[in-house]
C-alpha cells in the first residue's frame, strides 16, 4: 500500500533526538555488521545488505530503544526502577539496559512463557514475575506496580526515547553505505520502523523506506487505510509465526512517524516468512527469529518495486529456540 496523503500530523521527534540518542548509547550496543548476499541479491533482482541485528546485544535492536529510553530517565526514575509487560525481546533488553545503568527491572511475563525466556531474562539481571497468559493481565499488574511501588513503565514501542533509540539502526547504515537506495523493516507496534523511516529520511530524503506486515496482522497497513490508530478486529488477525509482529494495532507516535516518512507498506504470508527463514539459515548462514526474516521474506516476494537497487533489510532480531525452527519446517 502506497503512501497517498501528506501527512496531518507534525511528529515531534527530530533527527536530533536520535543522534543524540545514538551519542547516549555507543559503547553499549553495537555498531551491527551490513552483510552484502550475493544468495540473496540474486534471488530477489536487488543488491541486498543485511542489517544484522540478530547480533546485536540481548539478540535484538530492542537493546538500541531499550538502554535510550533508561539512559533518559531522571535520577529520581532510576531510583524507583522500570517496568515493562513485554516478554519478548523488549523485556530481555529492558532488564540489560537497566543492569548497565545500575537500575532495577521487573518483567511481567505469562506463566506460561518458555524457560529459555525466563532464564535469558534473568541472566540480564531482571526479575520476573508471572502473571496470566494475557496482554491485559500483563499490563494491569506492570500498571499495579507503577501505582503502588512507584515503577516507571517503559512501553516496548510507543515511547520517544524507545523511537530515537531504534533510528540509531539508520545512522550506522547511512555511514556504512552512503548510496543505500531502500531500506526495509518488520513492523510490529512500530517503534522499529517510526525510528529507522525519521533518521532515514531526514539524513536522505532520496532513500525509499519501506515496512513490513504479515498479511494475518497488517495493523499498520489497516490504521492507514481508515487514516487513524485502529485495533485490528479478529477477522482481520491471527497470531503469526513471527511473535514479535503480534500487535493488534500500532502505537500513536509510530503511525504518525509513518504517515510523514514511510514510503510504501508491504505484506508476507506465513509460508514466505518460514521460506525466507529457512534460506537465510541455509544459504547466509544466520540465526534469525520469524520476526528477523519478514524483510527479506518481502524482497524474495518481489514486494519491493523495484530491481537493481541498493536494498537494506533489516534482520531485526535472533533469539528462536531451535525447536521452534523444527515445528516451522526450517529445520
Ligand atoms: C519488537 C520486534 C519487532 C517489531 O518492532 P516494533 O517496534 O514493535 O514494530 C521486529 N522484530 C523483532 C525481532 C522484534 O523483537
Amino acid at each position: 500500500m502506497k503512501q497517498k496523503a501528506p501527512s496531518l500530523l507534525l511528529p515531534s521527534l527530530l533527527l536530533r533526538d536520535v543522534q543524540e540518542a545514538s551519542v547516549r548509547i555507543s559503547g553499549k550496543i553495537h555498531h551491527t555488521p551490513l552483510l552484502y548476499s550475493t544468495t540473496l541479491s540474486k534471488l530477489s533482482g536487488n543488491d541486498i545488505y543485511l542489517k544484522c541485528e540478530n547480533l546485536q546485544k540481548t539478540g535484538s535492536f530492542k537493546a538500541r530503544g531499550a538502554l535510550n529510553a533508561v539512559a533518559l530517565l531522571t535520577p529520581n526514575e532510576r531510583a524507583q526502577g522500570v517496568v515493562t509487560g513485554s516478554s519478548g525481546n523488549h523485556g530481555q533488553a529492558l532488564a540489560y539496559a537497566a543492569r548497565e545503568f545500575g537500575v532495577r527491572a521487573v518483567v511481567v511475563m505469562p506463566e506460561d512463557a518458555s524457560l529459555a525466556k525466563r532464564q535469558a531474562c534473568e541472566a540480564y539481571g531482571g526479575t520476573i514475575l508471572l502473571c496470566g497468559t494475557t496482554a491485559e493481565a500483563r499490563l494491569a499488574k506492570a500498571a499495579e506496580l507503577v501505582a503502588n511501588e512507584g515503577y516507571v513503565l517503559v512501553h516496548p514501542f510507543d515511547d520517544p526515547g524507545i523511537i530515537a533509540g531504534q533510528g540509531t539502526l539508520s545512522l550506522e547504515v547511512v555511514a556504512d553505505l552512503p548510496d543505500v537506495d531502500c531500506i526495509v523493516a518488520p513492523v510490529g507496534g512500530g517503534g522499529l520502523l517510526g525510528g529507522v523511516s525519521l533518521a532515514m529520511k531526514e539524513s536522505n530524503p532520496r532513500v525509499r523506506v519501506i515496512g513490513v506486515e504479515p498479511s494475518v496482522g497488517a495493523r499498520l497497513r489497516h490504521s492507514w487505510q481508515l487514516g487513524t490508530v485502529t485495533e485490528l478486529g479478529d477477522d482481520a488477525w491471527s497470531p503469526s509465526v513471527a511473535d514479535g509482529l503480534r500487535a493488534r494495532r500500532p502505537g500513536k507516535l509510530p503511525y504518525a512517524l509513518s504517515r510523514a516518512y514511510v514510503d510504501d507498506l508491504v505484506t508476507v504470508t506465513e509460508s514466505e516468512i518460514a521460506a525466507a527463514l529457512r534460506l537465510i539459515l541455509e544459504r547466509v548462514k544466520l540465526v534469525v527469529e520469524p520476526s528477523g526474516a519478514v524483510s527479506v521474506a518481502a524482497a524474495l516476494a518481489g514486494q519491493l518495486g523495484c530491481s537493481g537497487k541498493k536494498v537494506v533489510c533489516v534482520l531485526s532480531g535472533g533469539n528462536v529456540e531451535l525447536a521452534k525452527l523444527v515445528t516451522l519446517g526450517a529445520l
